[in-house]
Formats: structure tokens, sequence, C-alpha cells
């Protein structure tokens, strides 16, 4: 068996990896990279690798101290800035900590990394403030931009960055590659494709974690039965679906707890305030990714009833809830799957406006039980 490695996250890329790598053995790693391609790519995770690769001791191995607070956000070196919720960069303000700290040195390594995602949404303000930092990064600084298409970025931007180009993964390839990392049936991977909006590195951490399946089971079979609850069990639905989407966060406490515990071992620092912010954040972004997971699976599945009714059944995505759902695709017809997924991505809105997941997913089931009670 060959010795692991960062890159191994990355799934499906490898001309993108192939030319990272090549920046690393020949020793000419740019200050300022723009990776571009569609959500579920990999970027994000490739920009991690990068990271390891560069300050890793053993050159990116995936299994050290420092591979694994790479990846899990926690090494002071590696710092990735995203706009919150839905808007955008809009004030300067979420671009200003890198800006501020680029001319400080390194607090451990012997280079400081700043990915920034969603760079395609920076604008103006955000842009002019960033133009310079971008232009004369200091020389121990890697600045790697994430952004869906070339064009999504301002050309003042792009044109500072060395471009790598992440492909998208047509689905027949995503689900081999699914299986060959996981236990997964075709079914399963398929379903986890659905779940995580086709992002291939989430697929894998939702096929191997009982909850997170766990969820994705209710949430399926509170759809099944939507017509048929009151309001009374729409709400207490809601609520266990909720408690659900949360047990995963216990894992990832118990996992903090143990990563103050070492801190305090190997530095013999007592945990400060930016290590616990980023702990708080990470949580955040767990369950703001479990929520998601469950309106990815409701759109699936309202997909799926559609297709089904249209009489294309073998388009299911869902394959082992087919047979539940013939009953609603029975009725199903196109006006009402339109109004149904309207719900899905007003409760989206709902929750990047940081209404509660739990209201916001109340008001989506009555919506859609409404929809499924008088189809039209
Ligand atoms: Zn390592």
């Amino acid at each position: 068996m060959s010795k692991s490695c960062a890159w191994d996250d990355l799934i499906g890329q490898t001309k993108a990896v192939s030319y990272l790598r090549s920046a690393i053995d020949t020793h000419t790693v740019g200050h300022a990279y723009l990776f571009v391609g569609p959500a579920g790519a990999g970027k994000k995770t490739a920009a991690k690798a990068f990271a390891c690769a560069m300050l890793c001791e053993d050159g990116g191995c995936g299994a050290c101290g420092v591979c694994y607070r790479i990846k899990r956000g926690l090494h002071p070196d590696v710092q990735v800035f995203e706009p919150e919720g839905a808007s955008s960069y809009l004030l300067r303000e979420q671009i200003r900590p890198l800006i501020n700290g680029v001319h400080m040195r390194p607090i451990e390594g012997s280079r400081k990394v700043y990915i920034v995602g969603q760079a395609d949404l920076m604008r103006d303000d955000s842009a002019n403030a960033f133009l310079k930092t971008l232009e004369e990064p200091p020389n121990d600084v890697v600045i790697i931009m994430l952004a869906p298409t070339l064009d999504s970025v301002l050309p003042t931007i792009a044109s500072r960055c060395l471009v790598v180009r992440f492909a998208r993964i047509p689905a027949s390839v995503a689900i081999d590659l699914l299986r060959s990392r996981t236990a997964a049936s075709r079914i399963e991977a398929q379903a986890g494709l659905a779940a995580t909006g086709d992002v291939l590195t989430r697929a894998v951490e939702f096929l191997e974690s009982s909850s997170r399946r766990a969820a994705r089971e209710r949430m399926l079979g509170i759809l099944k039965d939507l017509t048929a609850l009151d309001e009374f069990d729409v709400l207490a639905s809601a609520r266990e679906l909720l408690t659900l989407v949360k047990a995963p966060l216990e894992e990832l406490k118990e996992q903090h707890v143990q990563e103050l515990l070492s801190r305090q071992e190997f530095m013999g620092k007592a945990p400060n305030k930016s290590v616990e912010d980023r702990q708080k954040r990470e949580l955040t972004a767990r369950e703001r990714e479990g929520v998601a997971e469950i309106l990815n699976v409701t759109e699936s599945w309202l997909r799926d009833c559609l297709v089904m009714s249209q009489g294309l059944g073998d388009m299911v995505v869902n394959g082992d809830a087919a047979d539940a759902m013939e009953e609603v695709a029975a009725i199903m017809t196109p006006g009402a799957a339109t109004r149904a997924l309207d719900a899905v991505n007003e409760t989206r809105r709902r929750i990047s406006y940081n209404v509660s997941p739990q209201l916001a997913i109340e008001a989506m089931l009555f919506d859609i039980r409404e929809v499924l009670l008088c189809p039209r």
C-alpha cells in the first residue's frame, strides 16, 4: 500500500493536482492562485492539500499534526476567508484581517497561506482594498482564491493570479470514485451525491457518517408521510429532524476538546480566543452543512417524484426510496413540483438570512404539504 498523502482527499482532478505538485517539486510556487471550477470539484480541498504540501515537513503526508490541523482549519498559518451568509464581500471588513495580517511573520512554518473562497463575490470596495495586497504579497505569503468560473472574477483580480482549472466530474465517474473510496453501493453513492449537492469530498464524509445518513432517512420518511401528518405532527417532525441534524455536532465537540488538550500538551499553551472562535465557526459550518443536506435531500426527492410521474423512473437518484415515492409520483405534476421546489429555495434563502433552521424547515414542510394535498 502506498504512503498516505494530503492529495488523496482530492478525487478525480489529476490535471490540476499534477500541476500543483510540480510547482512544489520544482520550487516554483507562485504568490497568488485562482482556482476555478464548479461547486463540488474540490477547489477548497485542493487549496488545503496544496497548503499541506507547502508546510508539512514530509511534503504533505496527510497524516501528521501539521496536515491534520490544516485540513481542520486549525493551523495558525493557513487561514480560510469566506463571505458569511448570502451576502457578498460587501464590506471590506470581511477581508480586512487578511490585508492587515499579511505582513506579519508566519507563526509556525516558513510560509503563510490564505484561502479566499467565493472570490467571484468580491466587488468594488473589498476588491480595491484587496488588490494592493494581491499585487505585492510578501515573499512568505501564498494567496489562493476560489471561484466557479474565470469570467465571474473581476479582471483586475484574475489577471494577477495563476489560474488552475478544476473540471466538472461526470455523475457516472463520481459514483465510481465514491464506490472505490467507501463501502457504498451504487444506489448509496448516488444518494450521497444528491444529499451533498454533488460535492465529492462531502459525499465521502456523508457516506461514512451513520448520523448524517440517519437524518436523511428521517427526512425521506417525513416526506413520504407528509400529507397524512397533522399540524402537530409536522412541528414534531421538524423538531426531531433538527435533533438528528445536530447529532454529528457532538462528535465534533469531542474532537475539539481533544484538540485543546493536545495543544496544551505539545505547545504548553492554553487555548486562546482565536482557537475557540475557529472551533465555534467550525460547529456553525457543520450545522449549516447538515441543514443544507436536509434541503438537498428534499429537493432531490421532489425531482425524483416528478421524473417518476413522467415515466422516467431510471433517472431517480434516491433509489432506496423509489418504492415509497410511487404514491406521490402518481399525483405529481410539473406545476406542483415547481411550487414545492420553490419552497425549498425559499427555505435556503431564509436560512442564509439567519432565520432559525427549525422555523424555516417547519414552514417548508407546511408549504410542501399544501402542494401535495392540492397538486393542480
Ligand atoms: Zn504532514
